[in-house]
């Protein structure tokens, strides 16, 4: 007798072994699809997810996994990119919003010419989306001040744990991007259960109720760190497609683009093309 979920993985021993090898070695060469080139990637750290860094541009492999999996949408088959492809690669006219203004992805995108890039992060909740504050466009992924059917790719890595009302901000994705395009993000998530874990959550009057111990994540604008409100899990692919959305969920380990770990998991949530539109550079249907 066999159980079916958690869903078998025959792969894993494999890309455990490719870990623990690329660990030991520590400076792995490799081709890195932020910055664009051969490099090394120095995987010193335990911690792959948030490790593996490109020697020419520090990414992390984290936001390799966004890239990844945005190159893949772009050329079209929906699953890996090949070996040299990278944000150089993205044709121009693209329309694309990161929700997240600092490190390597950051930096690539903002040089990139041929694209209209549109870079924030949630400062405070006394300004309004659209609102620049400093040097950074406040955008509350809740409430954002884009118009309908405007935008191909949404990227945010590790920031939609982060939303008190997640559904909200994923309805409103689907309201700004284009058909067609798609909501590309990295979160927590759980593999060994059905839902997802409600750690907090904002009342009407803004209070915090905690469910969990409060668990504070990284931030490069707050030393204090961000609160996670939610750990996500299979439930969510759920929410994602009573949304509209055509949600996938990729595993992504691409030794040579320096995609470790057993948990390289990004998430494809695209707005769904209308009937009879005839394909263009978004993704194809999986066989
Ligand atoms: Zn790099």
């Amino acid at each position: 007798m066999q159980s079916i979920w958690p869903l078998t993985d025959k792969q894993r021993p494999a890309r455990r072994f490719i870990d623990t090898v690329a660990h030991t070695l520590r400076l792995v060469p490799g081709f890195c699809n932020i910055c664009g080139g051969l490099t090394i990637f120095n995987v010193k750290h335990p911690n792959f997810r948030e490790h593996a860094n490109c020697v020419r541009c520090k990414s992390v492999n984290r936001q390799r996994q966004i890239a990844a999996a945005l190159l893949s949408c772009v050329e079209g088959d929906g699953t890996m990119t090949r070996l040299t492809s990278s944000l150089y690669s993205l044709p121009a006219g693209l329309v694309i919003w990161n929700a997240e203004t600092t490190r390597a992805l950051h930096t690539r995108l903002k040089q990139h010419p041929g694209i209209h890039y549109i870079a924030s992060d949630f400062v405070d909740a006394r300004h309004a989306s659209g609102e620049r504050v400093g040097e950074v466009l406040h955008v509350d992924m809740q409430h954002t001040h884009f118009e309908d059917n405007s935008i191909d790719f949404i990227l945010s890595s590790d920031v939609l744990e982060h939303v008190p009302f997640f559904e909200v901000a994923l309805k409103e994705t689907y309201r700004v991007l284009k058909p067609g395009g798609c909501h590309i993000f990295t979160a927590p998530f759980y593999h060994h259960r059905f839902t997802n874990e409600i750690r907090a959550a904002q009342t009407d009057d803004g209070s915090i109720i905690y469910n969990r111990r409060a668990w504070y994540h990284d931030d490069p604008l707050r030393p204090e760190g961000v609160l996670t409100y939610t750990v996500f899990a299979p439930e969510l692919l759920c929410q994602l497609e009573r949304t509209g959305f055509e949600a996938r969920l990729l595993r992504l380990h691409s030794p040579w683009h320096g995609i470790y770990g057993q948990n390289g998991l990004v998430i494809v949530a695209r707005k769904a093309l209308p009937p009879n539109h005839a394909r263009d550079w978004i993704f194809s249907d999986p066989a």
